[in-house]
């Protein structure tokens, strides 16, 4: 067997391992390339391999960096199963659509940018800018997804049996448990996917790793120890009995998918225990809305706890009908901002670089009364690194703003596995596991990660760099 490590090696984002076994070829993961535009776009426009040539292809989860790429792979000739969880399929749909979407509006204000800059072949219709891929390229994947259940083997290529494990990282996500039997040789390859973290609102917990002679690991937070979840939900409580003191409004970014919905999930408990003031709780993102539709549709991926809570006839959901509204079009959007009484905000993109969060914080940073709250980590260079910084003078759509919202960032939302977590992982498999790699992680994480692993007697540990191919 050969693993290569085609995407997330040696950074976060991109996951792509093709693994080749009895002369089949089979991809985990095809995930979006996010960094510097240039290099992005050819990334991801350039497959180091032909995808015609793959028999079979397993997702872990919907996030972007995992499956964002698909629509290329199948408008690149791929024409096999796309085997994933139910929730995973149904959500990864949905983002595929909206990142189509993105990526022709991305595409169509480059163009326009260099034509006013009076670029004559742009005008010409020569070397314009494509989109990756666009609505209907992205309409293309749902077609190709052969969901199952969690648990369930199945066979993926000839003797290649996997089963799908609970993650605990987002609504639907898995680990991939490949048990591999080629030239009378068997051996077990755990791919843990993104891991999530122990009692995270709404999703099971995740399963630890058993049997495995080769683990493929994630080490995002490698380095770090978060908070726990219940010490979010008090900052949480008092950000908003704080800012509704004041008649202010508290707006969030946060990512559509996930974190919007947790969120959502802890406020509405507020709200019923009365331990904030019953204030309109706002959900501003038109693909927040479905990806909480879909949450609703899939009670078989909710912990005991949510399922216990939607069981109690009070509470016919958990996501906050009732209590919550969400907007959908552009028109209900923008009358938020004519309300005059305190409210909270939560809407897309999680880093505000785009979307409709812009416009809330355009129009209420300048206000003392109102917080902005940080929920996720943000990437440098972003608007929202910048207020999380406590910059004072922001610029939005090109506008000058002096902030004087207050910023406030909670640190426990994260939906990855910290430093002593992603440690009792591999050490689950210490004494079985002939070796582990490290991916989905910047090099300091994971050098402190692999340290962290020496110490308690795992030493087999790599890092391998794009392209890395190892024979097993
Ligand atoms: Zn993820
Ligand atoms: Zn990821």
């Amino acid at each position: 067997m050969k693993i290569t490590f085609h995407g997330a090696a040696r950074t976060v984002t991109g996951s792509q391992h093709l693994l080749q076994i009895n002369g089949h070829r089979l991809l985990l993961e095809c995930g979006l390339y996010q960094g510097r535009r240039q290099e992005s776009y050819e990334r991801n426009r350039n497959f180091p391999f032909d995808p015609a040539t793959i028999d079979a292809v397993i997702l872990s989860h919907a996030h972007m960096d995992h499956s964002g790429n698909l629509p290329h792979l199948v408008k690149k000739g791929y024409r096999g199963p796309i085997y994933t969880t139910h929730a995973t399929a149904h959500l990864t749909n949905i983002m595929l659509l909206d990142s189509g979407s993105i990526h022709e509006s991305d595409a169509e204000f480059i163009n326009k940018r260099r034509a006013k800059r009076g670029e004559a072949r742009i005008e010409r219709g020569e070397a314009r800018i494509e989109p990756l891929y666009t609505v209907e390229d992205a309409a293309q994947v749902a077609q190709y997804f052969e969901s199952s259940e969690y648990d369930q083997p199945f066979e993926v290529v000839p003797g290649v049996i996997a089963r799908l494990v609970d993650a605990g990282h987002i609504l639907g996500s898995a680990a991939v448990v490949l048990d591999i039997e080629e030239n009378g040789r068997r051996t077990r390859v755990w791919f843990s996917g993104d891991i999530g973290r122990r009692d995270l609102p709404l999703i099971r917990d995740p399963i630890l790793p058993s049997g495995a002679d080769t683990l493929i690991m994630e080490c995002t937070y490698g380095d770090k120890t978060h908070q726990n979840p219940q010490d979010s939900y008090v900052e949480l409580r008092q950000v908003v009995t704080k800012t509704v003191a004041r008649r202010g409004k508290v707006i969030i970014p946060a990512f559509a998918v996930g974190r919007t919905q947790e969120l959502v999930y802890d406020l509405h408990q507020m709200i019923d225990r009365r331990e904030i003031p019953r204030v309109p709780v706002v959900v501003d993102s038109p693909l927040a809305v479905n990806a909480s539709d879909i949450f609703r549709a899939h009670p078989e991926c909710m912990d005991q706890q949510s399922l216990d809570f939607l069981r109690d006839d009070v509470h016919h959901s958990i996501l906050g009908y009732g209590l919550v509204t969400y907007t959908r079009s552009v028109e209900q959007s923008k009358a938020l901002n004519d309300i005059e009484q305190p409210m909270i905000i939560i809407s897309a993109s999680g880093m505000a670089e785009s979307g409709r969060i812009l416009h809330h914080l355009r129009n209420n940073i300048e206000d003392p009364r109102n917080t902005v709250l940080i929920v996720s980590w943000q990437a440098p260079y972003t608007l929202g690194r910048r207020l999380a910084d406590r910059e004072t003078k922001i610029k939005i759509f090109g506008e000058e703003f002096t902030r004087r919202a207050e910023v406030v960032t909670i640190g426990g939302f994260s939906a990855h596995a910290g430093q002593p977590f992603l440690a009792e992982y591999a050490q689950a498999v210490k004494g079985q596991v002939k070796r582990v790699f490290l991916v989905h992680g910047e090099a300091g994480p994971a050098q402190a990660l692999s340290e962290k692993l020496a110490e308690a007697g795992i030493r087999q540990v790599y890092y391998p760099e794009l392209h890395t191919v190892v024979e097993i």
